[in-house]
């Protein structure tokens, strides 16, 4: 009753008291999804040219940059033909985000992603642009029956440090009127998340909405405790990778199935699963996704390569051609769903960093969660190599490790690093999250 008041009477009017346009988007979304592949990769074209026309006449940047190549959004036939475009990286950007905004009047905004990768960044988008890539995100979300109105629980990342309290209290009010309980992924002790538990058992919300490893975090106390949660209809994670072993702990507990997302503060969402789950459905009426190789070819399809996207209407600050420093695996031409719209059969998220022994091994930092996932007293973990020579494992243990799974764990680590680097085992209390809510698994720090 409330969601579909919600939608169809509250939302509605706010856009027409903001002067928003989220609802059209929204409506207009809903019908492109259903059209043909070549149909939508017609309005990506046109949307395309226009969007570089504006950014050769007003973005200094870009201007300069194309009129050096000898690039011209007039000769732009097709999609195909936008592989010769120079990419973007987040350095070119740092230095010079002014040039790379627009001088025509539009109504900007300004937004920061978080350090998570170490690399803060700070950009801008138009506020028009934010009305489409928030419809996105309520097509995207509805797939997974989690559209604005629902009762939702989130286990996030909250505001740190100090935050006023006239700003929390307005916080609190959008949050009740959303329908959404927060609650924090910040100081998971076993404590807090039996308080999570109870608080959630006495919400019953229809959608769980999460990051991916607090959830998982959640899901191996949860039943490790033999506690039970309330089941919601769905889950929605998103902001780190999903593994196989965490779907399935994770579906396990909450008897409800799981829909991965995949976004970032600079586009908000760029895929989402249907209720197929045969990959991730991606927004391409604003944006437009390449995989790509490292020396700038497509990736074939099925294979791991660069995420590289073009938001096709922020005329504030445009980002075209952006090498966002995710892995992606493309995948199957269609769904069986119908929806025109393409799959990203696989989010590999950011590569986790590899680390090296002194005879030259290379270790991917995917080795370590699946190797930990088998030590279900290990609540957290961090790896950090400092020297070549030493391997430090940072553990947040529930009740220790027994003398065998410590052999057990130092066995399987030596068994990838040979017999060259020391393994230190670390007992620690905690292991901060970055200021996102997110955790940096594994550091090479030589
Ligand atoms: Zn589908």
């Amino acid at each position: 009753m409330y969601g579909q008041l919600y939608r169809h009477l509250l939302l509605p009017l706010f856009d027409g008291v903001k002067g928003r346009q989220t609802m059209a988007h929204w409506r207009d979304a809903e019908a492109s999804q259903w059209w043909s592949r070549e149909r939508l990769e017609e309005l990506q074209l046109n949307s395309l040219r226009s969007l570089l026309t504006h950014a050769a006449q007003t973005c200094p940047h870009y201007a300069e940059q194309w009129a050096a190549l000898n690039l011209d959004p007039a000769h732009l036939q097709s999609l195909q033909d936008f592989t010769a475009w120079p990419l973007l990286t987040r350095e070119i950007i740092r230095r010079n985000r002014l040039r790379l905004r627009t001088t025509a009047a539009v109504k900007r905004m300004t937004k920061a992603t978080g350090g998570s990768s170490g690399e803060p960044l700070q950009f801008d988008l138009d506020s028009g642009s934010n009305d489409r890539r928030t419809a996105m995100t309520y097509r995207g979300y509805d797939w997974a029956g989690a559209a604005p109105g629902t009762k939702q629980l989130y286990i996030w990342g909250t505001a740190v440090g100090n935050v006023p309290t006239w700003k929390r209290l307005k916080m609190d009010l959008h949050h009740r009127f959303d329908r959404h309980l927060i609650l924090s992924c910040f100081e998971f002790t076993p404590a807090q998340m039996r308080q999570h538990f109870e608080r959630m058992n006495r919400y019953k919300a229809d959608v769980i909405v999460a990051y991916t490893n607090p959830l998982y975090e959640f899901a191996r106390f949860l039943k490790r405790e033999s506690l039970v949660p309330v089941k919601p209809k769905s889950i929605v994670v998103g902001a780190e990778k999903l593994h196989d072993f965490q779907r399935e702990l994770i579906e396990e507990v909450f008897g409800a199935p799981i829909f991965e997302t995949y976004g970032s503060r600079e586009f908000m969402l760029i895929g989402a699963e249907c209720d197929r789950h045969q990959g991730l459905h991606l927004s391409i009426e604003n944006v437009l996704v390449e995989i790509l190789n490292e020396d700038g070819t497509p990736t074939p399809h099925g294979q791991e390569g660069n995420v590289v996207i073009t938001d096709l209407y922020n005329y504030g600050m445009p980002f075209i051609r952006y090498v966002n420093g995710d892995r992606a695996v493309a995948g199957l031409e269609m769904c069986s769903c119908g929806r025109g719209l393409p799959l990203l059969k696989k989010v590999v998220g950011r590569q986790l960093d590899t680390l090296g022994t002194p005879d030259g091994r290379k270790i991917p930092g995917e080795f370590f969660p699946h190797l930990i996932k088998d030590f279900p007293a290990v609540r957290r973990f961090q790896v950090v190599q400092e020297k070549l020579e030493q391997i430090t494992l940072k553990l947040v243990v529930d009740g220790g490790l027994t003398l065998g799974e410590r052999e057990q764990l130092l066995g399987a680590v030596r068994k990838c690093t040979g017999t060259e680097v020391d393994i230190c085992l670390q007992m620690v209390d905690d292991i901060p999250l970055t200021n996102a809510g997110k955790l940096k698994v594994v550091v090479n720090a030589v």
